[in-house]
């Protein structure tokens, strides 16, 4: 039993409101330091939005590890609580010689609005991409107005999700997953749009990393994510393929990394990934970064929340009465409220992290 005053259990926040306010009371907690980067519009609730830079350690480390949360809105309620965490549990023994850069809310509008997607319904990761010649992918636009209809009565859930599921099994289960998700650039109001050029975050992402990376050399990253996998399991993502080498680091620090590149993954291969984006940021640093993936439900269920989400901002009121309820089913999709889910998390997030510390540190 410890004797020193327990810090708070991490909960998973109602709002982001509530989220903020917890990380940056565990910021003061731990003896952090701050910086905020107020974003220009204001939350679902007339919250002030922001992404919130926490920094533990040395300005001139030679390593660095980030912790980002929040990249996909509404996976920030799971990624922020595990921030907490590490603030309050991790950032007294953490190496000497290694900062500490938690980035909360890297998307604090989707966040806010219990979504996945951006002020511009856009999916972050699939915003990374050559804009001078945009992925294409045609599959999608057969399916589009099945995946998100005009109207978002019972009838046309069951009509739509009839023809969805007839049309899975005719091109089969992974490939429909790839249409479905692997990003699209033709339909602006639908799920998983990769937008029409770098949007609010990303450019954050090209202005600041540097300044976060500062003068290290070699660069850590774990972008917090939920919504894939089995539930509970947290499964490291890389972008790069299996004979990369920031993949083979990755399993040396972590053990099994799987490369969505090579169809290990939960995740479909997909481009425009912001952890595929930072060398470019960075040049001359070595980078050895991962997404944690935390599955919640079954990915039917996920996909039913992301088509009813897209619906209330495309066709429906977002303020209206249907909201709060979709709201609450998309929040179903990507956090598991039970305490014990939570608990699953931090066992893994704690070795996950303390794994990369202790390589950071060996020099
Ligand atoms: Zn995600």
């Amino acid at each position: 039993m410890t004797t020193r005053t327990a810090s708070p259990t991490p909960q998973l926040a109602a709002t982001y409101g509530e989220a903020r306010s917890e990380i940056l009371a565990a910021g003061a907690r731990a003896g952090v330091d701050v910086t905020a980067f107020p974003h220009p519009s204001p939350g679902r609730l007339g919250e002030e939005l922001a992404i919130d830079v926490l920094t533990a350690g040395p300005d001139e480390a030679d390593s660095v590890l980030v912790i980002v949360s929040g990249t996909h809105g509404v996976e920030g309620y799971a990624g922020s609580a595990l921030q907490q965490w590490w603030l309050d549990e991790q950032s007294r023994t953490r190496p000497d010689d290694v900062r500490v850069a938690i980035v909360h809310a890297l998307n604090p509008v989707g966040f806010s609005w219990v979504r996945r997607v951006n002020e511009d319904n856009v999916d972050l990761n699939r915003n990374f991409v050559d804009w001078t010649s945009p992925p294409r992918n045609d599959g999608y636009g057969e399916i589009a107005d099945l995946l998100v209809p005009l109207e978002w009565d019972e009838a046309t859930q069951e009509a739509t999700t009839t023809a969805l599921l007839e049309e899975a099994d005719r091109v089969g289960f992974g490939r429909f997953q790839e249409i479905v998700s692997s990003g699209q650039y033709a339909h602006p109001s639908g799920i998983f749009h990769g937008g029409s050029g770098p949007v609010w975050s990303h450019r954050w992402l090209a202005r600041h990393l540097p300044e976060i990376v500062g003068s290290a050399r070699r660069l850590g990253i774990i972008d917090l994510h939920t919504g894939l996998g089995p539930s509970g399991h947290g499964e490291l993502i890389s972008h790069e393929a299996s004979d990369d080498p920031g993949y083979a680091r990755g399993t040396d620090w972590w053990g099994k990394v799987r490369s969505m590149r090579d169809g290990e993954s939960v995740s479909a291969s997909l481009e425009g990934d912001w952890l595929a984006a930072i060398e470019q940021w960075v040049p001359d640093v070595e980078i050895t970064a991962a997404a944690l993936e935390f599955g919640t439900v079954d990915t039917i269920t996920v996909l039913q929340s992301l088509r009813a989400d897209a619906w209330l901002h495309a066709h429906g009121d977002p303020n209206g009465p249907q909201a709060e309820a979709i709201r609450s089913q998309v929040r179903a999709a990507f956090v598991d409220d039970d305490p014990a889910w939570l608990a699953t998390l931090i066992e893994r997030f704690d070795g996950i992290t303390s794994a990369a510390l202790a390589a950071l540190t060996a020099g």
